[in-house]
């Protein structure tokens, strides 16, 4: 994430830590793709909490399922069976060909389960030092193993030393790999966001994809795609790697999978899902009722309302409003994505659109700097993807026009 113009950082919060450059609003309530802040006025949410809000603000279905949800059991422990686990983990097999799940609550999580089953998946094969390999500019959290395994210089300055075992390559480069493979016969898993998110909406191409399967199935590597981004219906399909019509052996989700609910879930198929045992691995609040009941609703409500095909065709019709609206304009080069998963590349840095958008009334994120992201609910209508578009590319219209400092 990209801070703000500075202009906008006055803290006015002094017990919180101040790790974020926030902008100067707070947000009360939402409807749908709509919020409005503490002072009444209303944005066009672009963002939807960082693809977190699949079905946008104030569902009437998630709503009365998580209030009937909260008056029954919150939490209890993994101790004891939570049948909405299993509810939830045969949905999310059923969706994507895979076979078991496991629980946390959220990316980083996910990608920590990740990695502890690639170590333990080379371990139960006489390997003592796995190595996974990894990318350049992944996203992969902020923990000290998923920080290391991210490719961004910015976000591990000043936490070394970072956990060794990574082997980075290039993003689309098969011959790179199949070099590292054979450099590294400790290589266990192969390890990347199908779509990467933070990095600049940067796909990996379908074939590339593919022949990632191939030489995992040749090697008896792990494919691991975090797709805690641009799984869960964002790309119009449920996960972004059934595009190119592959499976992978483990599969990290969280932030579209509670729809706002704090979650986590690493799915895996048969080559990964029996790595872990009991004991191997565990955490106090994941899997609980509420967060279980939270992906149940949002699943189910995807599928009833028909929003893998919403995002698609919604999503195609605000990439081509935005393409046709930039066409030609000095300093714009792209528009990149799937469905709701959008990034328009640029050629400067652009953090001051941020505020720019704030004040005509949307919310949108900027990352690796030049890219200007969409990440709005699934539920968007075709007037509310015309209304980004609208508001949109003036802005950068108008911001490629000025001359930066
Ligand atoms: C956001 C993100 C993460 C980290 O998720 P957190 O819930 O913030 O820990 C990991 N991987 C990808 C691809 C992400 O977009």
């Amino acid at each position: 994430m990209n801070a703000p113009d500075s202009s906008f950082a006055a803290p006015t919060e002094p017990h919180v830590m101040q790790t974020y450059g926030r902008l100067p609003i707070a947000l009360s309530h939402g409807e749908g793709a709509w919020v409005w802040d503490t002072a009444g006025r209303r944005y066009l949410d672009a963002l939807s909490g960082i693809a977190v809000n699949t079905l946008g603000h104030n569902h009437p279905r998630l709503v009365a399922a998580l209030r009937d949800q909260v008056g029954k059991l919150i939490h209890t422990s993994n101790y004891y069976h939570v049948p909405l686990q299993e509810a939830l983990a045969a949905k999310l097999c059923e969706l994507s060909g895979l076979t078991n799940a496991f629980f946390c609550n959220s990316g980083l999580e996910a990608n920590e389960a990740a990695l502890k089953i690639a170590r333990k998946f080379g371990h139960d094969r006489g390997n003592d030092n796995p190595a996974v390999i990894v990318f350049e500019k992944a996203f992969h959290g902020r923990s000290i193993a998923t920080l290391s395994a991210t490719g961004n210089p910015k976000v591990q300055a000043g936490f070394g030393p970072l956990v060794p075992g990574f082997v980075r390559v290039p993003l689309n480069d098969l011959p790179a790999i199949e070099q590292a493979i054979q450099a590294n016969p400790n290589t266990t898993a192969i390890f990347l966001e199908t779509i990467q998110g933070e990095g600049g909406i940067n796909p990996a191409r379908l074939e590339f994809l593919q022949g990632l399967r191939r030489l995992c199935d040749q090697h008896d590597l792990l494919l691991m795609l975090d797709e805690v981004q641009c799984g869960i219906g964002r790309t119009g399909k449920w996960f972004a790697h059934q595009w190119a019509g592959i499976v992978p052996d483990v599969m990290p989700l969280a932030k579209g999978l509670g729809s706002g609910v704090p979650i986590g879930a690493v799915v895996c198929g048969p080559r990964a899902a029996k790595v872990m045992g009991p004991g191997n691995h565990g955490t106090t609040f994941g899997g609980n009722p509420l967060a279980m009941r939270a992906g149940v609703e949002t699943l189910a409500v995807m599928e009833a309302d028909g929003l893998l095909a919403n995002a698609s065709q919604i999503g195609a019709a605000l990439k081509t409003a935005l393409e046709q609206g930039l066409a030609g304009v000095p300093g714009f080069l792209e528009v990149r994505g799937f469905g709701l998963m959008i990034g328009i590349q640029l050629d400067r840095p652009c953090g001051a659109l941020l505020g720019q958008a704030l004040d005509a009334g949307l919310l949108i994120s900027v990352t690796a700097d030049s890219v200007v992201r969409l990440l709005p609910a699934l539920i968007l209508t075709r007037a509310e993807a015309d209304e980004i578009a609208a508001r949109l590319v003036p802005l950068i219209k108008a911001f490629l026009a000025t001359p930066q400092p």
